[in-house]
């Protein structure tokens, strides 16, 4: 795997390979509700905060910035700005790593989506302070982990970054979340959903192992699972509550689903085929510029199932399409036929350091072979029960 820094988990945790140990990672606080916000200066008291480097972009500090920003000035926390541009690129983090070197931040604290949280870990690490993740968005699992994803300056996954520490905050305000898109918290779910089914292989293959190396914990395998079986259940009223811009009980749990669960599922449950074909789709332009990342796991997770079972894929499917993700290659403006594309996707997906998971082994041909299979389920799925939320969601934004 491509790393750009000095810490790794594998020789800490990993390193007698014929005795894998069991290890679970989480942030040290995770603070969800309507209105958190509000209480920032509070949270950031328990890290004894005197001045804060804050992320955020510009838009973000007209908004939830400018609320964070009044609650650490009214604990007396001195806020430094860093305006955040939009890409998790090491021309980025190296940019806004040197602007706060020299102002004595002793925490960063990083507001905005998931480029903007993986920036903000980073950035944090290099300046040696601990990190608060201030989601605005649930439209994925990053907040809570050790990790975060890089990309080019143009946007195309480049590799990954571990840190020794997890967040030692992660604040989520639901209000913030229901004012967003439900496209964004739909896409939240699609990343979401792939948890259960990555971390079912990885603690079913006992060579199997995490994003630190080691072998799974059950504790992140159940929370993959209740994520799934809360998905199932409530997704669609809380897509319902976020288009209503309410805060319901669904919302919440969604909002947990898709933040905590999918987040210390995945990071300490593995990974594996379907993060692997969903990193590989961002090497595809019409792909990578029109869609969200879990809008590219859905489709990564219907492909892995169609590989486990067909049974379950189809139940999958349908679930997306009530929520409106994509389930075929014409949902990501892809075809059958753009075989260039998708012989880009198979390859890319070879590289993916997780796909060692999959209990049986893979070629690009197989890949290929599956990413059709998973189309045309999601066609005939299409067909039985209507596209009606995919076109709410995407008529006005692709
Ligand atoms: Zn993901």
């Amino acid at each position: 795997m491509k790393t750009t820094n000095d810490y790794l988990p594998h020789p800490i945790f990993a390193s007698d390979e014929k005795r894998v140990p069991r290890v679970l990672l989480a942030p040290q606080r995770y603070i969800q509700g309507n209105g958190v916000l509000d209480h920032m200066g509070n949270y950031l008291s328990l890290l004894n905060t005197r001045r804060a480097g804050i992320l955020v972009s510009t838009r973000g500090q007209q908004a939830d910035g400018a609320r964070v920003i009044d609650s650490l000035e009214n604990s007396g926390i001195d806020p430094v700005i860093s305006t955040f541009n939009g890409e998790c690129s090491l021309d980025e983090i190296n940019l806004h790593a040197g602007h706060l070197e020299s102002k004595s931040v002793d925490c960063l604290v990083a507001i905005g989506g998931g480029k903007c949280v993986d920036a903000g870990k980073c950035i944090a690490y290099r300046l040696g302070v601990p990190v608060v993740i201030v989601p605005t968005l649930a439209s994925n699992d990053a907040p809570c982990s050790a990790l975060s994803v890089l990309y080019t300056p143009e946007g195309v996954s480049s590799g990954v970054e571990f840190f020794p520490d997890n967040p030692a905050l992660v604040v989520v305000d639901t209000g913030v979340i229901a004012n967003a898109s439900e496209r964004y918290l739909v896409a939240g779910m699609g990343d979401a959903m792939a948890t259960w089914y990555e971390a079912r292989v990885c603690l079913q293959n006992p060579n199997a192992t995490t994003t630190t190396g080691t072998r799974p914990t059950l504790a992140a395998a159940a929370r993959g699972e209740m994520c799934a079986k809360t998905l199932f259940s409530e997704g669609q009223s809380a897509a319902e509550a976020v288009a209503a811009n309410q805060v319901t009980d669904s919302l919440e749990n969604i909002v947990e689903a898709n933040t905590l669960l999918s987040g210390l599922g995945f990071e300490s449950g593995g990974l594996a085929v379907a993060h692997g074909i969903a990193q590989s789709y961002t090497a595809v332009p019409v792909v990578h510029d029109n869609y969200l990342h879990g809008e590219m796991v859905a489709m990564g997770t219907l492909t892995q199932l169609v590989m486990e079972s067909k049974e379950e894929a189809r139940r999958v499917a349908v679930f997306f399409a009530e929520v409106g993700l994509p389930i075929h290659l014409g949902q990501l403006s892809l075809s059958a036929d753009d075989r260039s594309a998708l012989d880009i996707v198979a390859g890319a997906t070879m590289e993916f350091p997780f796909i060692g998971n999959m209990p049986l082994a893979l070629t690009p041909e197989s890949i290929l072979t599956s990413i059709i299979e998973a189309h045309e389920l999601g066609l005939a799925v299409a067909d039985a029960i209507g596209d009606t939320a995919y076109r709410r969601l995407h008529c006005a934004s692709t």
